[in-house]
């Protein structure tokens, strides 16, 4: 099944698989699993409803590598749309919203950097005025350093913007030391994408060793940890060091994705820890949902079946 990984991956990139997957209606299985729908509406009560679980929520406008400026823009509509709706239904103060800058214009020629910080700075001041918080997703490494130098600047105006670092690249250990300071909201998860070589382990045991020593940086640190995985045994580790280092349920978080491992994520809320519910919405959710099979292919089976079985 680990072999399935890298295919799965490089089929994620594909522009011709994804037109001939995304004619599956989202609610189609296996889709409808990870991604609660496509409307800001479906979002917003996705939300109320794990909300009344006693979960937080991070929300995420699918869609990311877009080479069109008014794609870019209409994604920045999407999130302060989003962002209102979720203020006037009361649920600002339990949901943020997770945002992909090559969503908003990062992977444009010479002008992208300069366009995802300025689309970044308008969704961070929706959130601000609905009373909540940005967290940047992170992308593949070539991404790495433009992210995390948007992130610096959007810090300035915005310092609550949260900033996402991956386990399973040689560089994180030392970005998580460079960001463990009072203030710094960081996700630690493992990494999403195909990387080489000569930038990320490759052995699941040494990602899950590197996991650890970013844990403990950030658990160490003075910053607020935010730790997203649905390892059990991340998770258990994570709890230990978050006792040995005197931390409080509440100075970090557990995350973990929309549809996956709902019971632990009710557990662990259950017994005192904060914990963050990832929800993807919309209609572009087809690189999500290959990264996340890339993650289970025993999924697959699941999702071969029901793309027969599409009308
Ligand atoms: C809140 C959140 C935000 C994230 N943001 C980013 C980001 O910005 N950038 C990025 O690169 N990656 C991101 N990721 C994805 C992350 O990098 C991993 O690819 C993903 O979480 C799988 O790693 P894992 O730690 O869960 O462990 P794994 O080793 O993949 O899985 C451990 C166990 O979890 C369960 N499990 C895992 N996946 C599934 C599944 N699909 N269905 C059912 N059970 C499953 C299984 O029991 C499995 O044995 C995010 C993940 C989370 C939870």
């Amino acid at each position: 099944m680990a072999l399935l990984r890298e295919p799965l991956l490089l089929l994620s990139r594909s522009g011709t698989v994804k037109r001939l997957v995304s004619t599956m209606p989202v609610s189609a299985g296996i889709v409808k699993s990870y991604v609660p729908g496509e409307s800001t509406r479906t979002a917003v009560e996705a939300t109320g409803r794990l909300v009344e679980d006693h979960l937080k929520v991070t929300l995420d406008f699918l869609g990311e590598d877009t080479l069109d400026v008014e794609q870019a823009e209409a994604t920045v509509a999407a999130y302060v749309d989003l962002l209102k709706e979720l203020s006037v239904e009361g649920l600002s103060r339990s949901a943020e919203v997770s945002v992909k800058l090559s969503a908003i214009g990062q992977a444009l020629p010479d002008v992208g950097h300069k366009t995802a910080l300025e689309n970044a700075r308008t969704i961070c001041r929706a959130a601000r005025n609905a009373g909540t918080t940005v967290t940047l997703d992170m992308e593949d490494h070539t991404t790495t350093d433009s992210t995390l130098s948007i992130l610096r600047e959007l810090r300035k105006d915005f310092p609550e913007t949260g900033a996402v670092l991956q386990a399973m690249l040689h560089r994180t250990e030392a970005d998580c030391r460079a960001l463990a300071h009072e203030g710094s909201r960081v996700r630690l998860c493992k990494g999403a994408y195909l990387e080489p070589e000569d930038v990320a382990f490759q052995d699941r045991l040494e990602i899950d060793k590197s996991y650890v020593r970013c844990l403990k940086v950030l658990l160490a640190g003075e910053g607020y940890p935010m730790i997203a995985t649905h390892d059990p045994r991340m998770v258990e580790i994570a709890g230990s060091l978050a006792s040995r280092f005197g931390r409080a349920p509440g100075t970090y978080e557990f995350q973990m994705l929309y549809g996956i491992r709902p019971e632990e994520q009710r557990r662990l809320a259950g017994k005192g820890e904060r914990m963050r519910v990832y929800v993807p919405y919309g209609t572009e959710w087809y690189g999500y949902l290959m990264r996340r099979l890339a993650e289970r292919p025993q999924n697959l089976s699941f999702f071969v079946r029901s793309l027969i079985s599409k009308k």
